[in-house]
């Protein structure tokens, strides 16, 4: 099969072509305009999704070598995500199905960023059940993973993402938006236990990071009175502390959850997926007896990959979608 593949839930515009689980090409649109807001403006993400859906996809098809005609089918992002994002990628999918008269099939987002261990790149893919760890800029997951589609959250975040835990100590840090792969950067030379920041408490295999967002930004306030050249004197040991206390929360539930469940096979996903500190961390769980894996890089942040593979297993059950289905910012695993 030829699967054709749009994502545009957030800020990213991205179309890929697979022929089966391989990927022939995965392009990705970023937007820059909103680096200099220090988030992503909604309003501005639709708009800028509406300019580079076309370009895109017609380079996704040509990169891959095919015409429209090849294709077998087309697979979009559901949801979650910003509406007006969705709505570009979803209308564009529903027309190009409707044109070329081949199935539609709809994807949820975060299933993709699990099932990207699936694109066949000639690795070792995870055997089921296994423990999906999904980290990014909205979710910070555990997720028992039975099949392809079969998914249960067993823990998530009470407040913030882990993602946004990096993304917020950055800007008060005065890093430019998204602050998460500077600080991996950073830390690479710093210190990660000269600033010790708190871990905050959280029932069962459930997550919190409002409180370590508000202890970064009243410790760095405290310093700053002290000395106003705090931040850039010390910027690597800060970045290296904050790091290493956000991949000790993230572990000690995922190790929880593994104890609980008796499930050793981890797979983590999703754009934190990417950070340096939590790859080399997973790894090391490896000579406690658990199977890890990490995505390949270019699979982590938002990709339309990811959604094509997931739609490709869909597509192998006859899991089609109808024209009547909508976009759905918030929709369950
Ligand atoms: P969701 O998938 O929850 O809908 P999203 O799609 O906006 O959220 P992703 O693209 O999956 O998010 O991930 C973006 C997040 O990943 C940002 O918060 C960014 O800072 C973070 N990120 C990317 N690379 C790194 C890195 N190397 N270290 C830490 N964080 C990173
Ligand atoms: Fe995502």
């Amino acid at each position: 099969s030829y699967i054709l593949a749009i994502e545009s839930s957030c800020d990213d515009t991205s179309c890929a072509v697979l022929k089966n689980d391989r990927v022939l090409s995965n392009v990705v649109a970023g937007q820059e305009i909103h680096t200099k807001y220090g988030g992503v403006v909604p309003e501005l993400a639709s708009r800028a999704h509406q300019s580079n859906i076309v370009p895109v996809v017609d380079q996704a098809l040509k990169q891959a070598g095919i015409s429209k005609e090849n294709l077998t089918a087309i697979a979009f992002t559901r949801g979650p995500g910003l509406m007006g994002s969705l709505l570009v990628g979803s209308s564009f999918a529903k027309s190009l199905s409707l044109a070329l008269n081949i199935p539609l099939i709809d994807v949820h987002h975060m299933h993709g960023h699990i099932l990207a261990h699936f694109i066949n790149e000639d690795q070792k893919t995870p055997d089921f059940p296994f423990l999906g760890v999904t980290i990014s800029g909205g979710h910070t997951q555990i997720v028992k993973v039975t099949d392809y589609h079969e998914m249960e959250v067993i823990g998530t975040t009470q407040d913030d993402a882990i993602g946004e835990a990096f993304d917020k100590s950055g800007k008060v840090l005065g890093l430019g938006y998204p602050a998460g792969p500077q600080i991996d950067k950073l830390a690479q030379e710093g210190d990660p236990k000269k600033f010790p920041f708190p871990v905050p408490k959280a029932p069962d295999l459930n997550y919190s990071f409002s409180g370590f967002k508000t202890a970064v930004l009243y410790f760095i306030q405290r310093e700053v009175k002290k000395d106003p050249d705090f931040v850039e004197k010390n910027l690597k040991d800060i970045c290296a502390s904050i790091q290493y206390t956000l991949i000790k929360i993230l572990f000690q539930k995922v190790e929880k959850a593994v104890k609980q469940t008796g499930i050793k096979s981890v797979a983590i996903g999703g754009g934190v997926s990417a950070n340096s500190g939590i790859r080399a961390q997973l790894l090391s769980y490896k000579n406690k007896g658990w199977n890890v894996f990490i995505p390949p890089f270019q699979y982590t942040t938002d990709n339309a990959a990811m959604i094509g593979i997931s739609g490709y297993f869909k597509y192998l059950e006859g899991n089609f979608a109808g024209m009547e289905v909508t976009a759905s910012p918030r929709i369950e695993m």
